[in-house]
């Protein structure tokens, strides 16, 4: 009955009952082929989604049971987001399995990118997190980059083993299981992709030819990312689909930058110097006075500071102050999760503040660029 029938999007369990709980689909739409529970059907045809969401503890639950088996585990992070969408504690989690960590997105960085300086920030920042892996591939799946190198490092390294594919939402995850469906099994159904956060609910296998499966497990949502908090409409601002292009201001002290009404940068203490915004071009930069930021944004968030609208902005949450003390010749970014990151140029030191969302990661780390 329909106790065993699984959405062909998502793969959560289908249940007429509750529509607001995960797996709804209308008894009427039971006869339908392809059969899609409620929340994929709108997904795929109004790209409207639902603040349906897997549990933390239950995916955290998962993501243990990985480490029961013996698996290639494929971490996929967006570099843009990075700190942001990398599962900490993952190593744990799945025990003594390799991990191949996929960094995605990499169409979004400036072309003058030095992507060796990536590459070993990337493998530094990882071990860091005490994640252990067999190999980093950088890739974008927009572009279709990086991924016959990921396919190949994948049949590298699978052996006789299960694929579990693991990753935050938003990080591309239903791209490349697309990719992987299109390219190695007989599967006709591509999986829900959307531009909204949790589309992907319950583990999905994809069987190999080999009687192995990729499995698909759910996108974690992580609230402290910006694409996690903001409006439907103003993801497209804030996530960036273009190349960032990098924006230099040279400040004094008491200046402050906004980014839209998203955010705010402040450069308290310290010699003229330059700071160069990584931010999506959804954002317009608008360079204030410090004394006059606090004013500024109580009466102009939603106008000349937008997006948010003044309505969303009302629906977010207050903001929060970060204040840093970059060191004499460090090469920093004060990185906002989902935001992006300003780079501090001078090497003179600054003492600088960020005004975010409460709850939006915002910290400082060396320099990605
Ligand atoms: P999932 O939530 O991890 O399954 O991610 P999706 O595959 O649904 O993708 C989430 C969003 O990121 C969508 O808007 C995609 O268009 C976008 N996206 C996925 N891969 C890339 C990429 O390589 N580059 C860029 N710029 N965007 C991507």
């Amino acid at each position: 009955g329909l106790q065993a029938v699984k959405c062909s999007g998502c793969g959560i369990r289908l249940q007429t009952v509750q529509p607001e709980l995960p797996g709804y689909v209308p008894e009427k739409a039971l006869d339908k082929e392809p059969v899609i529970c409620q929340r994929c059907f709108r997904i795929k045809n109004y790209n409207e989604s639902s603040s349906v969401t897997v549990d933390q503890d239950e995916f955290l639950a998962l993501l243990s049971r990985i480490g029961d088996k013996d698996a290639l585990v494929i971490h996929i992070v967006d570099l843009f987001d990075f700190e942001g969408s990398l599962i900490s504690g993952l190593q744990r989690f799945v025990g003594s399995n390799p991990v191949l960590l996929a960094v995605n997105k990499t169409d979004l960085l400036p072309k003058v990118t030095n992507w060796n300086k990536i590459r070993n920030w990337i493998q530094k920042q990882a071990k860091e997190q005490g994640l252990r892996t067999t190999d980093i591939v950088l890739c974008s799946a927009k572009k279709n980059h990086g991924f016959d190198r990921l396919l190949e490092a994948v049949a590298e390294q699978r052996g006789n083993r299960d694929v579990y594919v693991v990753g935050a939402t938003n990080v591309g995850k239903s791209t490349f299981i697309n990719r992987l469906i299109r390219d190695y099994s007989d599967m006709e159904q591509e999986l829900t992709t959307s531009r909204y956060p949790g589309t992907t609910l319950d583990m999905v296998n994809i069987p190999l030819d080999d009687g192995h499966f990729i499995i698909d497990t759910p996108g974690i949502v992580y609230p402290w990312r910006f694409s996690e908090i903001v409006s439907r409409k103003d993801l497209a601002a804030v996530m960036p689909d273009k190349p960032l292009k990098p924006a230099a201001y040279q400040l004094d002290s008491g200046q402050t930058l906004f980014f839209g009404g998203m955010a705010r940068f402040d450069f308290i203490e310290g010699a003229h110097q330059s700071f160069t915004c990584y931010i999506g071009g959804g954002l317009k930069i608008h360079r204030t006075k410090l004394d006059k930021a606090n004013d500024l944004y109580a009466n102009h968030v939603g106008e000349l500071l937008s997006p948010p609208s003044k309505e969303d902005a009302d629906a977010m949450p207050e903001w929060t102050r970060h204040e840093f003390r970059i060191p004499k010749g460090s090469e920093s970014d004060i990185y906002i999760s989902g935001l992006g990151w300003i780079k501090v140029n001078g090497n003179s030191g600054a003492l600088v503040a960020v005004h975010a969302p409460r709850g939006i990661r915002v910290l400082v780390r060396p320099s990605l660029i």
